[in-house]
């Protein structure tokens, strides 16, 4: 179990490669002695990185990491406490089973007698018991793995890396060896710093999970922490199965979305922007009129235990897992209680962007920002709060403004921007690299060449990896 001492901490901790492309972006973190935690997100999020930074076969490029306390940037990997299980278990095909493990003690020269107690010990562990002379080729691809972590804990290291080490296993495999890992863990004392994309797997295994996506953590928490209360859309979307709608707060605890009104217990003040995320097990169909909605059944799919059902309500769309067969074309209500219902205020720094002015003109300025370059009549600019006169910009007492000093805050609203596959017609081209599914449209994440995002709503569905041109109409476009 853990305790309260912090094991491994990184502190403000960024990673560059050679490109310039920050890969870790500022990271903050806390690890307990004797905790099993999970970094987890989806591919490239810069999971592997942290693991190598920590093992020392890769150093931050700004901030620190520290073991009990202390800067451990000076320790080559050999020197650390610490050892690594990789997705690929590396075994010496052409050694057996005994020398595999006893390797490392052979090169710090330990004697036959402890060597050999110390491998029959995490034999033991491993679940392997008398498997000492049995050659690697003759091994199932999970008693290999479990060589590999024997291997590691063989050195007795304070705190084991593991990266994606199930994900060659195939699934009832991966499922057996998570639930070994656990036991492992719980015998060992030892801390687990555990890396994988599947969800499930980070939610069966850990005792804290870090989300991360693009190299930034999105939320630290127990599993249930995670699933019950997504810190954002993206953890909300990415963990677990939900319905998300974008919505407003109507007063205190009260909500509305997809068309509806809905009582909360989060409260927010009137008028904030927020997105409302239910999960499929948390809706009830019930007679049409007794709910907060009411729609028609459109598809029906058995699961072994539950019923995927989706309910389309207007324009709406709402997964529902639940225990009953509806039939399609069905007429039902869906209700969902007010704690059911996770409200997470929108984040307002969407799309926001610093702007420069780099023309003056009749009645127009030129505006730098981001990737764009747009002409904005300068009636429109900061709340009308300049003009033009003779090619120069003044404020409104009249005093010219040096336009170099002027910062700006350019942004635009996602529902009123489009996606085209023709780049020209865009005001910026980028490719999509994420989206989620809101009740009634998809919100894409396009990036440009110079790594900038931006979020765009649209009806139709694109794919990841589109090339896209993003569309934003002058009067969408907010100057302040
Ligand atoms: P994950 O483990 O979450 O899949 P990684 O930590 O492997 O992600 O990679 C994070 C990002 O860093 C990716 O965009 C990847 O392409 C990039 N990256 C990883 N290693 C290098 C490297 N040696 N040089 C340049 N870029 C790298």
């Amino acid at each position: 179990m853990a305790d309260t001492k912090n094991i491994i901490e990184l502190v403000n901790v960024s990673k560059s490669y050679d490109n310039n492309t920050e890969v870790i972006k500022d990271i903050n973190l806390e690890i307990k002695a004797g905790e099993f935690v999970t970094l987890l997100g989806p591919s490239g999020c810069g999971k592997t990185t942290i693991l190598r930074m920590i093992g020392g076969f890769d150093s931050p490029t700004t901030g620190r990491i520290l073991l009990d306390g202390n800067d451990i940037s000076p320790l080559t990997p050999d020197k650390r406490p610490v050892n690594t299980v990789f997705q690929k278990y590396a075994l010496f095909p052409h050694l057996n089973v005994y020398d595999n493990i006893a390797f490392g003690l052979n090169l710090k020269g330990m004697g036959r007698a402890e060597c050999e107690e110390k491998v029959k010990k995490v034999l033991d562990i491993v679940d392997l018991e008398g498997f000492e002379q049995r050659s690697i080729d003759t091994l199932s691809g999970g008693q290999q793995q479990r060589i590999a972590i024997a291997r590691a804990i063989v050195n007795e290291p304070k705190v084991l890396l593991l990266d994606e080490p199930l994900s060659a296993l195939d699934y009832k495999m991966r499922k057996e060896m998570q639930l070994e890992l656990k036991n492992m863990h719980k015998l060992l004392g030892i801390t687990f710093i555990f890396v994988t994309h599947d969800q499930e797997e980070a939610l069966t295994m850990s005792d804290k999970i870090v989300v991360l996506a693009d190299g930034m953590i999105q939320q630290v928490g127990t599993p249930e922490d995670i699933y019950n209360e997504p810190a954002n859309v993206f953890v909300a979307d990415f963990i677990g199965e939900s319905n998300i709608f974008n919505g407003t707060m109507l007063e205190d605890k009260k909500a509305s979305f997809a068309d509806a009104i809905f009582q909360t217990v989060d409260d927010y003040p009137r008028g904030t922007k927020i997105d409302a995320v239910i999960r499929p097990e948390d809706v009830d169909i019930v007679k049409p009129g007794e709910g907060q909605l009411t729609g028609e059944v459109t598809s029906v799919d058995f699961k072994g235990t539950f019923y995927v059902t989706f309910v389309q309500c207007g324009q709406y769309e709402m997964e529902v897992h639940c225990f009953e067969l509806h039939r399609e074309k069905e007429k039902v209500g869906l209700l969902v209680e007010p704690d059911m219902i996770h409200i997470i205020r929108y984040d307002m720094t969407l799309n926001h962007y610093e702007g420069k002015i780099t023309g003056v003109y009749e009645k127009i300025v030129e505006i730098r920002f981001a990737d764009a370059v747009i002409n904005m009549p300068v009636k429109s600019v900061c709340e009308g709060k300049y003009s033009i006169s003779d090619g120069k910009l003044y404020d409104k007492d009249k005093n010219e403004v040096d336009t170099d000093e002027l910062v700006l805050d350019v942004s635009f609203d996602p529902a009123k921007a489009q996606l085209s596959d023709n780049a020209k017609e865009g005001l910026v081209t980028g490719v999509i690299t994420s989206f989620y599914y809101i009740g009634d449209h998809y919100s894409y994440t396009v990036r440009s060449q110079n790594d900038i995002d931006y979020v765009v709503d649209d009806e139709y569905l694109w794919n990841q990896g589109d090339k896209v041109g993003i569309i934003i109409p002058r009067h969408a476009i907010r100057v302040s």
